[in-house]
């Protein structure tokens, strides 16, 4: 469920090579001796879905999957459901609403049984990690950082897209080693380096390096990797506002910090002039007493603005 507005990584690599998924599937499902696997894909990869059922068909018929049993879930079009918990729900065919933890999913999951989640990314690269060796994917990474990340870039830069990039890169060296620079008659201002919840930073905090770990003492984080860049010609103010609609209308309402939190920072967003104080309590609160990661993170490009963007509130 590849719902993070700005990722799409997962929905090229399953376009372009699907069959490196499904081995990588097959092999960790072998691994840790999983008697069942349960894809969840959104449905608005109609076309994905075409060619899963026709490639685990296959394979099915070639025997290759004797040792698991492969099933396809159509999500139903909920943010929530990238929550792993949520998830769960949903393949069991109740409201995608997320579980309290303890107990967690790798213990308590999926039909009450103990159940792995991985990301199609992570399964993606088996296959190559077995035949490369773990040495050379570590091989890469820049600024202390290991591996390979699938950055999703979108915005204002000049080719945007899937950018398979070293762990650790910084803003600076991805806008102009991978995108081409920015686009034409646009300048770097800020940017959101974990889609809508992982904050927005200003272009003078470009030289961070960009893995997980790395963004938290500046209150952000990498999530999917979905990379937005603004310019001089966006408002940080109304990328926020846009960013706390989006939560209002995917808080999926099961706890009232984040159900009514997201709708009144959306009304007090919206004011001309922002009510400063009651923000920054409400955000706290938000932050400090919702459930799940939505509500958790849902202020965080609020907070952002508010500390980094002075000029566009
Ligand atoms: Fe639902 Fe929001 Fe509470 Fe998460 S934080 S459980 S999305 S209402």
């Amino acid at each position: 469920d590849e719902g993070e507005p700005g990722t799409f990584k997962d929905r090229t690599y399953l376009e372009s090579d699907p069959h490196r998924f499904l081995e990588g599937m097959l092999i960790a499902a072998w691994v840790v001796e999983a008697k069942e696997i349960y894809i969840y894909l959104r449905d608005e990869y109609p076309g994905i879905r075409k060619t899963l059922l026709e490639q685990i068909s296959k394979i099915k018929s070639e025997g290759l999957s004797d040792h698991t049993t492969i099933h396809l879930r159509r999500g139903a079009g909920a943010y929530i459901c990238g929550e792993e918990s949520a998830m769960i729900e949903s393949i069991e065919g109740k409201r995608g609403l997320p579980r309290h933890r303890p107990p967690y999913v790798a213990e308590v999951g999926l039909f009450g049984r103990p159940t792995l989640v991985q990301n199609v990314e992570t399964l993606y690269w088996i296959r190559e990690i077995f035949e490369r060796g773990p040495d050379w994917f570590s091989s890469h990474g820049r600024n202390g950082r290991k591996g390979l990340r699938s950055f999703s870039v979108s915005g204002r830069v000049r080719e945007p897209g899937v950018k398979l990039a070293p762990a650790g890169i910084t803003m600076r060296e991805l806008i102009d080693e991978y995108c081409g620079g920015m686009a034409e008659g646009h300048t770097f201002k800020a940017y959101l380096p974990g889609g809508a919840s992982g904050g927005i930073l200003s272009a003078e905090m470009s030289n961070i390096p960009l893995d997980f770990g790395t963004l938290e003492e500046h209150g952000c984080f990498i999530g999917s990797a979905a990379i937005v860049a603004l310019s001089d010609k966006d408002s940080t103010r109304d990328a926020a506002l846009n960013l706390m609609r989006f939560f209002k209308d995917e808080s999926c309402g099961q706890c009232t910090p984040c159900r009514v939190g997201t709708e009144k920072a959306t009304k007090l967003m919206e004011q001309n002039q922002w009510d400063e104080d009651l923000l920054r309590e409400l955000s706290n609160v938000m932050t400090d007493a919702s459930i799940c990661g939505l509500g958790q993170a849902a202020s965080n490009p609020l907070k952002m603005v508010l500390d980094h963007f002075r000029d566009d509130i």
